[in-house]
């Protein structure tokens, strides 16, 4: 099927967002052609400005429309905690649970020597850097529980451990409502590695 420039142009922006498929890409195209022309300006805003005005914090990596970011402004937080995650979306689920009262540091990706993503492909040279810098007492390495966050893990927990530093990994435990059976081998290990007394 043949479409007017314009439009084909729009379902190819779309095919190139994560999880569309070409048919979810028609709909959303025929979608916007629907949409009000404000509504679709300030969606068109919203894209250039958000990829415009953000910028990565060069203390800790995160997200920011200011540099240094809230987070690493907010003098309340706890200066001695520093929860290293892979991205930034891990930061907004940690700050969703209201639970972590420290700091962050955004790696942007984990290391895959299968993908030839080295350490010095991500975000690990600054955290090491702001080792030296900041009165941090404890780093809990919160990386995702698969083969690229363990080794990740692994490897600054190793290259920290001789400064003496407090090192602490977030438990995994099996996903809830998920089955022992379709578990995956590491999350199971470590599910057993984390078990409790009842
Ligand atoms: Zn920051």
């Amino acid at each position: 099927m043949y479409y007017p420039e314009p439009i084909s142009k729009l379902i190819d922006s779309f095919t190139k967002l994560p999880g569309i498929g070409p048919k979810t890409a028609v709909r959303l195209a025929f979608f916007v052609l629907n949409m009000k022309e404000d509504d679709v300006l300030d969606f068109a805003k919203a894209l250039v400005s958000a990829k415009r005005e953000l910028t990565h914090c060069t203390n800790c990596g995160h997200i920011t429309d200011q540099d240094p970011c809230s987070i690493c402004q907010d003098t309340q937080r706890d200066e001695a905690l520093v929860c290293v995650v892979q991205d930034p979306k891990d930061v907004i689920a940690m700050e969703k649970m209201k639970e972590f009262n420290g700091r962050y540091h955004v790696l942007h990706g984990a290391i895959s020597p299968m993908d030839g993503i080295g350490p010095e492909d991500i975000n690990v040279p600054s955290l090491i850097n702001r080792l030296k810098d900041e009165s941090i007492k404890e780093l809990i390495l919160a990386t995702n529980p698969n083969i690229e966050g363990e080794a990740t893990a692994m490897y600054i927990s190793r290259l920290v451990k001789p400064s003496g530093l407090k090192i602490t990994r977030i438990a995994h435990g099996l996903p809830m409502g998920g089955d022992l059976e379709y578990a995956d081998e590491v999350t199971l290990s470590k599910a057993l590695e984390g078990r409790r007394e009842l």
